[in-house]
């Protein structure tokens, strides 16, 4: 896999929004935000799409989620309700292969999605 911007982004060679970070896992705010929230969950660990995902890493995808939900919790708008989502590839959107976790809120969200 090639290197992406989010892996300059975790070395701090590219500047970012960053909200969150623990030993596994990094959250910035997205650069062309789609709601009046809207934060990426990424893993420290380069994987390129969900589909790359192993078994072994399974927990790495809670902790992603765990991270984006305790964050809402902190920011208060969880009861609220908020949106994840992940992009897959080219039907699912993704433009940056560097697998995250979208976390959208401060509006209602639409479903189903265009
Ligand atoms: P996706 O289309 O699911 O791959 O999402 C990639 C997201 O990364 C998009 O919402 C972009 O706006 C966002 N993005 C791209 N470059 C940056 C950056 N330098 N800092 C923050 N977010 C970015």
């Amino acid at each position: 896999m090639g290197e992406t911007l989010f892996a300059k982004i975790i070395r701090r060679e590219i500047p970012a929004d960053i909200v969150y970070e623990d030993d596994e896992v990094l959250a910035f705010r997205d650069i062309h935000p789609q709601a009046p929230v809207h934060v990426l969950f990424i893993p420290k660990q380069a994987i390129a799409t969900l589909n790359d995902v192993t078994a072994e890493q399974a927990g790495l995808l809670g902790r992603l989620l765990l991270a984006a939900a305790d964050y809402a919790k902190r920011e208060g708008f969880a009861e609220g309700g908020y949106r994840t989502v992940i992009n897959c590839n080219e039907h699912g959107g993704q433009t940056v292969f560097h697998l995250h976790v979208h976390l959208l809120a401060g509006r209602p969200m639409l479903w189903p999605p265009g």
